[in-house]
C-alpha cells in the first residue's frame, strides 16, 4: 500500500511520523529540520549516526508534492534502503549502475508520473545528461544529500563524483536541498557548507553525543585473546565489526574468531566484490554475525542491532575512530566500543606517515590527526568528554566509559622519564645502528641480551637503573612519553628520538604525568563449552523465550522476502513487544515501530505467535509472503 492510499493528511508531519513509521515523537532537531525544509529551506544537518538523520529528508518528502531526490554514494544498500521504506508503504526506487536498462526505464517512468516518493540516485549518474534531463521532466519535492562530508577534499572519505553536486542549486534553484553527515569537525562543516554552496543554508547542529555507547580502550596483550575474552563474556551472540589495519590481519582475525566457534566473516578490498557482497549480505540479513574488516567496510551500513565495534588497530584519526564506533547500536540500546591499543601501533603508524604520499603539509595534517587520537588513548579523563571536545562540543563525565568507571590512578612519571630519555640520548649518539623500544626498555632492566651485549649497552651509566617498573610499565611509559610528544618515532624500525619539548624533562624543568598501567589481564582460558547466547539487554527474564519466537518469526519473513530482518521490525520494537504482549490490534498499534502497514500486514500473526497458536514453519513464512509490490 502506498502512503497516499493510507488517506492521510499529509501537510502534518507529525502524523506520517506516527502512521507511517509508527514512532511517537520526533528526536532532538528532527522536528525543526523537516519544518524547515518542508516550506523549502535549505539545511546542513550534523547528527551523529543513529540520530535519526533518514526521517528529516524523508518525511519532507512525503509531505511535498513531486519526488525526494537522494544523493548517496552507497550503491550496495539502496536496494536495502528501497526494501525498508517500500515494507513501510513508502514508494520508492533507485537507479544506479548495478541496474540492468529494464529496471532503470521502469524506475524512470514511476518518477515521471509522480508514482515515487523517494528516488535514490548514485552521484555518479548526475554526471550523465540522461539524467539531468530526466530530473528536468518530472516533479522533484526536494535533493538529499547523503554523507555529505563526502564532498571534503581532506577529509576520510573524498569522493570526486561530490563536488558535481555544486550544480543542483543551478540548475534546480526551487528545490531545496539538505546535506547530512555524521562526521563534522570544524573544518569538515565548513568545507561541506562552500562547497555544496550551503553558506545561506540553515545549519542544524546536534550533540555528537551517543549516550548508549560505552567506549573502552584497553593495553593490547594479545589481541585476538583478547578480543575472544570480550564476545564470549559479554556479546555471545551478538552482531558486530571487529576493525583491523591490514588485510592479512583481517583474515587471521576471522579464521581465530572461526576456529574458536563464532560466527565471523571477512572483508576488504582483497575479497572479489561477489564474495564481499556475500558477506556484507549475510552481515546485514543474518542475526549474530561479526565482521571482520578493514575500514573499507561500514559506512552507511544502517544495520541497526550492531552491539560492539572492535578496534585491534589504532585508527588514524579521531574522526575515523568515531565514525566507526559510531555504527554500533543505532537503537539505541546499549553497545560496547572497544579497542586494543600498543605501542607497536604508534611505530607503525608513523612509519606509514612517514612513508606515504604526498607533500609536508599532508603529512602534518596525518600527525596532529595521530596525534589527537593518541591524546585519546592515553587520557585519564572521560574518554567521551574528550571525543566531544574535538569535535568542539562540552560534555561532564558520562559514567559510561571506562575511566569513568574505573578511574585509571596518575603517578609522578617524571624521573622514570628522565631514566627513559636519557638512555635514548644514549643511544642516539651511536652512529652505527637505531635502536627501538625494545632495547631502551631491555637497558633499562639490565638485561643481558645478546643485542645489549653486543653493543655495550651492559655498560651504559643507565644499564639496569630501572628495575622499579615492569616490562609492560616501561612500554607504557613510552606510549605516553610519544602521545605527550615528549618523544618521538623515526624511520622504518621504529628509532625512538628526543623531541624539543624532552630536555625541558631532562633538566627537570617539566613534570611528567602518567596514567597506571592496568595490572595485566591473564588471558582467558579458552572455554571448552559452546558460547551460550546471552539474554538480550534491558529484557526481563520472563520475556526472554517471547522475544525469541518472535526473532524466530521474524527471521522466516525475512528470508521469505530475501530483505534484512530489521526491515520486517528492529529488535527494539520486538522486545517491547514480548515485555507488553498486546492482546489486541489496536495495542500492538502503539508498539514504537509499528506503524499502519506493517500492522495490516503482520499484525495477526504477531498476535498469533504471542498467543501460541502460529508456531513458525516455512509454510506459515509462504502463507505470509508479500507478494504484491505496487511499486514493482
Ligand atoms: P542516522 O541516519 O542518523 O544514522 P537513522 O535515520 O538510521 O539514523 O535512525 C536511527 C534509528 O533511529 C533508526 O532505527 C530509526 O528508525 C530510529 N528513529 C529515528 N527517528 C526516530 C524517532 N523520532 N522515534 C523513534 N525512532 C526513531
Ligand atoms: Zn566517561
Amino acid at each position: 500500500m502506498a502512503v497516499g492510499e493510507l488517506g492521510l493528511d499529509v501537510s502534518d508531519a507529525v502524523r506520517v511520523l506516527n502512521r507511517v513509521f509508527g514512532y511517537d515523537s520526533f528526536r532532538g532537531a528532527q522536528q525543526e529540520v523537516i519544518d524547515h525544509v518542508t516550506a523549502g529551506g535549505d539545511a546542513l544537518v550534523l547528527m551523529p549516526t543513529g540520530g535519526g538523520k533518514s526521517l528529516c529528508y524523508q518525511i519532507p518528502a512525503l509531505v511535498r508534492e513531486g519526488v525526494g531526490v537522494v544523493i548517496s554514494p552507497l550503491i550496495a544498500l539502496m536496494q536495502d534502503q528501497v526494501d525498508a521504506l517500500r515494507a513501510l508503504g513508502v514508494r520508492a526506487g533507485f537507479l544506479n549502475s548495478t541496474q540492468q536498462a529494464y529496471e532503470r526505464r521502469q524506475v524512470e517512468s514511476a518518477f515521471l508520473t509522480g508514482e515515487l516518493d523517494l528516488l535514490y540516485l548514485a552521484p555518479e549518474r548526475l554526471r550523465v545528461e540522461s539524467t539531468g534531463s530526466l530530473l528536468d521532466r518530472g516533479m522533484i519535492s526536494l535533493f538529499a544529500i547523503d554523507e555529505a562530508h563526502c564532498v571534503a577534499q581532506w577529509g576520510h572519505d573524498f569522493r570526486p563524483d561530490y563536488l558535481a553536486l555544486s550544480a543542483l542549486h543551478e540548475r534546480w534553484p526551487t528545490v531545496p536541498r539538505i546535506a547530512l553527515t555524521a562526521t563534522a569537525t570544524k573544518a569538515t562543516h565548513a568545507e561541506i557548507a562552500s562547497r555544496l554552496n550551503l553558506l545561506d543554508a540553515r545549519h542544524f547542529v546536534a550533540s555528537f553525543d551517543r549516550p548508549n555507547i560505552q567506549y573502552r580502550i584497553v593495553p593490547k596483550n594479545e589481541p585476538k585473546r583478547q578480543l575472544l575474552e570480550l564476545l564470549r563474556t559479554e556479546h555471545a551472540g551478538d552482531a558486530g565489526i571487529v576493525y583491523c589495519l591490514s588485510r592479512v590481519s583481517v583474515e587471521k582475525t576471522a579464521e581465530f574468531l572461526v576456529h574458536n566457534g563464532i560466527e565471523a566473516l571477512p572483508y576488504h578490498a582483497g575479497l572479489d566484490a561477489p564474495t564481499r557482497a556475500a558477506n556484507q549480505a549475510r552481515f546485514l540479513r543474518e542475526d549474530g554475525v561479526v565482521m571482520v574488516a578493514t575500514i573499507a567496510f561500514g559506512m552507511g551500513i544502517d544495520k541497526p542491532d550492531v552491539r560492539f565495534v572492535a578496534h585491534l588497530d589504532l585508527p588514524k584519526s579521531v574522526e575515523g575512530y568515531y565514525q566507526e564506533t559510531g555504527r554500533a547500536g543505532r537503537d539505541g540500546l546499549p553497545s560496547t566500543a572497544w579497542l586494543a591499543y600498543g605501542l607497536a601501533d604508534v611505530v607503525q603508524q608513523r612509519k606509514l606517515i612517514d612513508g606515504g604520499e604526498g607533500d609536508d603539509a599532508h603529512r602534518r595534517r596525518l600527525a596532529t590527526h595521530l596525534d589527537a587520537m593518541l591524546a585519546l588513548c592515553e587520557t585519564v579523563e572521560c574518554r567521551r568528554g574528550q571525543l566531544l571536545a574535538y569535535f568542539g562540543q562540552q560534555a561532564t563525565a558520562c559514567g559510561n566509559c571506562d575511566t569513568c568507571l574505573s578511574p585509571p590512578e596518575s603517578w609522578d612519571g617524571t624521573i622514570a622519564a628522565q631514566k627513559l630519555l636519557s638512555t635514548v640520548f644514549r643511544l642516539s649518539r651511536e652512529r652505527r645502528q637505531k635502536f627501538g623500544a625494545g632495547q631502551v626498555i631491555d637497558i633499562l632492566l639490565g638485561k643481558k641480551t645478546p643485542k645489549v651485549t653486543q653493543f655495550g649497552h651492559d655498560c651504559l651509566t643507565v644499564f639496569g637503573i630501572g628495575t622499579e617498573l615492569r616490562e609492560g610499565e616501561w612500554r607504557g611509559v613510552v606510549r605516553q612519553l610519544l602521545a605527550q610528544r615528549l618523544l618521538a618515532v623515526e624511520g622504518d624500525y621504529g628509532t625512538l628520538v628526543l623531541t624539543d619539548s624532552s630536555s625541558e624533562v631532562l633538566r627537570g624543568q617539566r613534570q611528567v604525568l602518567l596514567r597506571r598501567e592496568p595490572e595485566r589481564v591473564a588471558p582467558a582460558t579458552p572455554k571448552t563449552s559452546k558460547p551460550r547466547r546471552a539474554a538480550p539487554v534491558d529484557l526481563p527474564e520472563v520475556a526472554v523465550p517471547m522475544f525469541e519466537q518472535l526473532r524466530a518469526w521474524r527471521t522466516a519473513v525475512a528470508k521469505e522476502q530475501g530483505v534484512p530482518a530489521y526491515v520486517i521490525f528492529h529488535d527494539a520494537t520486538l522486545r517491547q513487544i514480548a515485555t507488553e504482549c498486546p492482546s489486541t490490534l489496536a495495542e500492538l498499534g502503539t508498539v514504537t515501530g509499528v506503524g499502519e502497514n506493517k500492522l495490516a500486514k503482520y499484525g495477526q500473526q504477531i498476535l498469533d505467535t504471542l498467543t501460541g497458536s502460529a508456531p513458525v514453519t516455512p509454510s506459515t513464512a509462504t502463507a505470509i509472503r508479500d507478494t504484491e509490490n505496487p511499486d514493482q
